[in-house]
């Protein structure tokens, strides 16, 4: 086709410029793809700027959530070393339980997982309260923290930024027409904004968050995991977070949030993990994380729903990465490269994480109810 002068081609649009967004633009970039980077705010507007972004696996038994997690964790850890080493703080991982029935999950965790436990320090115990000495726990070397809105900003670095809200898209002649740029490509990963692509099997859900950085003068060199997390803390800052509230939405609501009643939660869960002294909250972060009604993120080619259809029909040239919950920073970097893989050279993502599996699952719920 011909392309009209003044109308900039990409390979790919990337509508999104929180963590999934630019986990892909990296990728992309890096292999010399033009990319075109959305966002109707800026980068890491969304809940990936209020991130703590703490980097931990996931403490259960087993199962492919638990799996997946482990295999981003390991995989994020050293993409961050070796890729964005200014934005990784490291720091050994203390996972400490909340009451039985999550010791059991870490009792079984330990029996199976290949990552390397250690023995917890006695200085870490020492700096405990009481009741988080009594509860079973696991002591990672291994874990850390990432500058959220730094590492996403240096992610973006390769791709042309558009602050602009993209509202529908327009395929033409083998191009989406996105804005005032045609794209080969389209990846949609705006999280848990109002899709711009409403299919019916796609649910996602925001799960409100709130987080904080404070002053203290209480000192841990580990990062810790109890009632909430609590980043390690050396020169007086420390990140505690964050609040889970399925309740509050921004745009549903009518009241406000109220920060002070999340402030108050997030300190009082954090006492019952180390004793903080001399607190001066710095700054608040609030924003919506995005999950899945199966807790697996979505990535891969998007199906178009068509009544007449069960055999899936896809949309051009267009995929998601979504779904990504509380993980963001631990599963963006691993998923997204699976994504990048099938956009360059069609090698197909997980199949337990493809929209394709909802679809399925929403297809089967229509014909039982015929
Ligand atoms: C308080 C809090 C603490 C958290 N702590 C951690 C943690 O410790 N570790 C961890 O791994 N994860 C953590 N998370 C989760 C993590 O932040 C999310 O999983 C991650 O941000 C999801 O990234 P995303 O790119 O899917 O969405 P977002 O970051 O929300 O990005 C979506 C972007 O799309 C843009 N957008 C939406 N619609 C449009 C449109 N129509 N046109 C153009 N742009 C659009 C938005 O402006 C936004 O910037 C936390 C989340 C919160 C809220």
């Amino acid at each position: 086709m011909i392309v009209e002068k003044g109308v900039n081609v990409y390979d790919v649009a990337v509508i999104g410029a929180g963590i999934n967004g630019c986990s892909v633009a990296h990728f992309l970039t890096k292999i010399g793809k033009k990319v075109a980077l959305f966002d109707k705010e800026s980068i890491a507007a969304g809940g990936s700027g209020a991130a703590g972004a703490f980097i931990s696996p996931k403490f259960s038994k087993g199962g492919e959530l638990k799996e997946l997690i482990e295999k981003s964790y390991l995989f994020s850890l050293d993409f961050y070393a070796q890729n964005f080493p200014s934005f990784l703080k490291k720091a050994p991982l203390l996972h400490i339980a909340k009451e039985e029935f999550d010791a059991k999950k870490l009792r079984a965790f330990k029996e199976n997982t290949t990552l390397g436990i250690a023995k917890t320090p006695l200085h870490v115990s020492q700096i405990l309260t009481k009741e988080a000495q009594q509860n079973e726990n696991v002591y990672l070397l291994s874990g850390g923290i990432v500058d959220a809105q730094g590492v996403c900003r240096a992610m973006a670095e390769g791709s042309d930024i558009f602050e602009y809200e993209v509202k529908n898209l327009v395929w033409q002649d083998g191009y989406y027409e996105v804005g005032d740029i045609k794209a080969k490509e389209v990846v949609l990963a705006y999280g848990a904004y109002e899709p711009i692509i409403q299919e019916p099997y796609i649910n996602l859900r925001g799960i409100w968050g709130h987080r904080i950085d404070i002053k203290t003068s209480t000192r841990t060199e580990v990062t810790m995991h109890h009632h909430v997390s609590i980043s390690k803390c050396e020169d007086g800052n420390m990140a505690i977070g964050a609040t889970h509230n399925v309740h509050y939405h921004p745009q549903k609501n009518a009241e406000p949030y109220d920060i002070n009643e999340g402030r108050a939660e997030l300190l009082n869960k954090a006492n019952l993990t180390i004793e903080l002294k001399n607190v001066e909250i710095l700054k608040d972060y609030t924003g919506l994380r995005s999950g899945s009604n199966d807790y697996l993120p979505l990535i891969g080619r998007m199906v178009e729903n068509k009544n007449s259809a069960d055999e899936p029909s896809y949309y051009p040239n267009l995929t998601m990465i979504n779904g990504v919950g509380g993980y963001g920073f631990v599963l963006a970097p691993y998923i997204a490269k699976q994504l990048c893989d099938f956009i360059v050279d069609g090698k197909e993502v997980d199949a337990f994480l493809m929209p394709l599996r909802f679809y399925k699952r929403y297809r089967k719920g229509l014909s039982k109810g015929r």
